[in-house]
């Protein structure tokens, strides 16, 4: 079963990667947003370079060099991660939360990728060429970043990269403009959430305006263990009931860090609404139905004087909540740095 079986909206991505085909590029740098598949596309297409048989459209899945690429021990491949994203599954793209003990690395270090070149210049096991894939390639520090580029600059012959990156922008120049770029589109509303009901992924609509309309994404938190208490939150948010959201009381660092991260994401849907934009982590608020909003007159769509101040009020909140955020994973107490973040919080 091929990629786009499961993941249907990157048959555009995959036709960027087949049309080059005939002028195969060392390098590749499939980019876009979190959550939507690029880790699967990526890994796709190393199998379909390793698989054996006669070229088809897709990898066969059924050849010795198949065999070995699903089962995670294909001599001439590699996947380079950071520590964090160990054991993450195939179409994961990023842990929602790291473990609430250790606290595994987030960035791709410059010995994982010092350990490339005895693996690129030894001779290819399967006759084919080796096949490298960075994940996510924003991760790399500095110092592997610089290393990278010089297994970029002198490829040695038959080696493929594959960087799979969220933020194109955050790698460096020298870096983009020695790969080919592939860039991959988000899928509509309307295609994800289809996705996400045959996934049979619970309340899919939370689940995708909390992940921005990223599918793998959303699917990820909604099996995260924490999916419950995200719930009670969302619901909390969507009132904007401060009680309530006092009484949810984040235990932990972990929990705080959801909190304030749902809470800059709801502050940031207000003012795109009360802007006369449309939210997009909360699709269901609007301003007819705004928490934060005196009833309007029926038939009065108009902005009025209270919608204005309204307005004022959250993009000063969320400017707040967006500064105490970067704060939040060294609190002295969650709970008293959550009520001291409620305590601003505009309400009608
Ligand atoms: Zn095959």
């Amino acid at each position: 079963m091929s990629v786009l079986h499961s993941l249907p909206w990157l048959g555009d991505a995959w036709q960027q990667l087949s049309a080059r085909e005939a002028s195969p590029a060392h390098a590749l740098l499939i980019h876009g947003a979190e959550g939507i598949g690029k880790l699967a596309l990526g890994r796709a297409w190393a199998q379909r370079i390793l698989c054996e048989a006669t070229p088809g459209a897709f990898a066969c899945g059924q050849c010795d060099g198949c065999h070995w690429f699903l089962g995670g021990q294909h001599p001439d491949y590699r996947q380079i991660q950071p520590e964090a994203l160990a054991g993450v599954e195939v179409d994961a793209e990023l842990p929602v939360s790291a473990s609430k003990t250790a606290k595994p690395s987030l960035e791709i270090k410059v010995d994982q990728i010092r350990a490339l070149p005895v693996f690129l210049n030894t001779q290819s096991h399967r006759g084919r060429r080796r096949v490298v894939v960075v994940h996510p390639a924003e991760a790399m520090n500095t110092n592997a970043a610089n290393s990278l580029l010089k297994s970029l600059e002198e490829p040695p012959s038959g080696a493929c990269f594959i960087l799979v990156s969220n933020n194109r922008d955050q790698l460096i120049p020298t870096i983009r403009s020695r790969c080919v770029d592939i860039a991959v589109v988000s899928p509509s509303w309307s295609t994800a959430l289809d996705w996400l009901k045959k996934e049979r992924v619970d309340d899919p609509e939370i689940w995708l305006g909390l992940a921005g309309g990223a599918p793998l994404l959303a699917r990820d938190r909604a099996e995260h263990a924490d999916a419950k208490r995200v719930l009670q939150l969302v619901t909390a948010l969507r009132s904007c009931d401060r009680g309530a959201l006092e009484a949810w009381n984040p235990t932990d660092r972990v929990e705080l860090e959801l909190f304030t991260e749902l809470l800059q994401k709801y502050a940031h849907d207000q003012v795109r609404l009360l802007g006369g934009g449309a939210s997009i982590f909360f699709p269901e608020l609007k301003i007819k139905n705004n928490p934060t909003l005196p009833k309007e007159r029926p038939n009065n769509d108009r902005p009025g004087p209270a919608r204005a101040a309204s307005l004022v009020a959250w993009l000063s909140y969320a400017r707040h909540v967006g500064k105490q955020r970067s704060l939040a994973s060294h609190p002295l107490n969650p709970r008293l740095f959550a009520l001291d973040l409620l305590s601003g919080l505009p309400q009608a």
